[in-house]
């Protein structure tokens, strides 16, 4: 079955239910729900809206990204407010255009990135989408890990996305923006089964209205730990903030993964960096996994509007199962995680 067929079979089905409080229990439930009923055209009924959470409901980030799928896809929205527990989405035809997206909050512009980005990708034209908000926040992914970790293994898949960083936004000041185009692609199976070489590692410290001391201790431990060259260690320092964050670009045959690791308050800079480098030698250790846990649970949407794909990942998370979940919802796909070894098969396929 191709990926039209995927999508086709699933279009003027049913409305979706979702419980929120299922598995992780998190946002993402919500995004991925919000992107799938786009493009399936299924409405959707979530409710118990990240009830895992300590403060429920619909928070600014995901309030954002429910009004822009509404206005990407023409749709009647009930339950759209500030720490809505439930919501009723009803979608009409998707609209390529220019979109314009303040968050106004320090709120994650790359998780509101990461749910119209399939849609827009299923339109009948270009779109470009501005989204002012958090670029650097904890828990989320940073901008560095949607430009050279999502992007690129979405273009792989055959998608014609750019993603380009106008204005860092630590959380919690905000204030930052990225700029989004994408160009309608229909989506190509793809595997990931092996990770192949390791070619290259660097790592980036970055400190924002802050002394530069802290990226330069950053730099030492991971200069040391990681065995890196002193080229291969960036240090930067930026006016707007106050914000730290440090990453380390793991180049393989397979792509490139971005770990981060973000400064504390209390928390010293060694500490930072010690975080990062032990997420870098876990990945690194299971020999074969070409994905790290944070791309898994984000490749299974594509994959499965792809109509099918494999990666091999570290772990399978409750985020990447709980996704699944929400995916296996929308589409007649199946997604399998098989522990092998160090690492973890994940395979996305059409329903038998
Ligand atoms: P909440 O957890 O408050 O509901 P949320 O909307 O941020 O909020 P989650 O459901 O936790 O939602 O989803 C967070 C997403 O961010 C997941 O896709 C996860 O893989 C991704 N993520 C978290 N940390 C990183 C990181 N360091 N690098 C890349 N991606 C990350």
């Amino acid at each position: 079955m191709d990926a039209n067929n995927t999508i086709e079979n699933a279009k003027n089905a049913t409305p979706v239910v979702l419980d929120g409080s299922e598995g992780e229990g998190g946002g993402q439930i919500v995004r991925s729900a919000l992107s799938l009923s786009l493009i399936t055209g299924r409405p959707v009924q979530i409710d118990k809206i990240r009830a895992k959470r300590r403060r429920t409901g619909l928070m600014r980030q995901h309030l954002t990204a429910v009004q822009t799928a509404a206005r990407i896809g023409a749709a009647r929205v009930e339950g759209a407010a500030a720490g809505s527990s439930s919501i009723h989405f009803v979608p009409g035809a998707l609209q390529a255009g220019t979109y314009h997206v303040p968050i106004g909050t320090a709120g994650s512009t790359t998780l509101v990135a990461q749910t119209v980005i399939p849609a827009l990708l299923a339109a009948d034209g270009p779109s470009t989408v501005r989204i002012e908000g958090g670029t650097h926040n904890p828990m989320c992914p940073p901008f560095d890990f949607l430009e050279r970790t999502f992007v690129p293994a979405l273009e792989r898949m055959g998608a014609r996305v750019t993603a380009t960083l106008e204005r860092h936004g630590f959380y919690p000041a905000g204030g930052g923006a990225i700029q989004l185009t994408i160009q309608p692609s229909p989506l190509v199976r793809i595997e990931l089964l092996e990770r192949g070489e390791v070619r290259r590692i660097r790592a980036r410290c970055v400190v924002a209205d802050l002394p530069v001391s802290i990226a330069e201790r950053e730099a030492e431990v991971l200069r040391k730990k990681l065995g890196l060259k002193p080229d291969a260690v960036e240090i930067r320092s930026l006016p707007d903030g106050p914000g730290n964050v440090a990453t380390v670009d793991v180049e393989t045959d397979a792509g490139t993964i971005v770990f981060t690791s973000f400064g504390e308050k209390r928390v010293p800079a060694e500490k930072v960096a010690s975080n990062l480098v032990r997420e870098v030698k876990n990945f690194l250790r299971a020999e074969r996994a070409a994905v790290d846990e944070h791309l898994a649970d984000q490749l299974l949407l594509p994959m499965a509007l792809a109509g099918g794909g494999a990666f091999r990942t570290t772990r399978a998370t409750p985020h990447a199962t709980t996704n699944a979940a929400v995916i296996e919802a929308f589409l007649p796909v199946s997604v399998t995680f098989t522990v092998d070894g160090d690492s973890t098969l994940v395979e996305v396929a059409p329903k038998m």
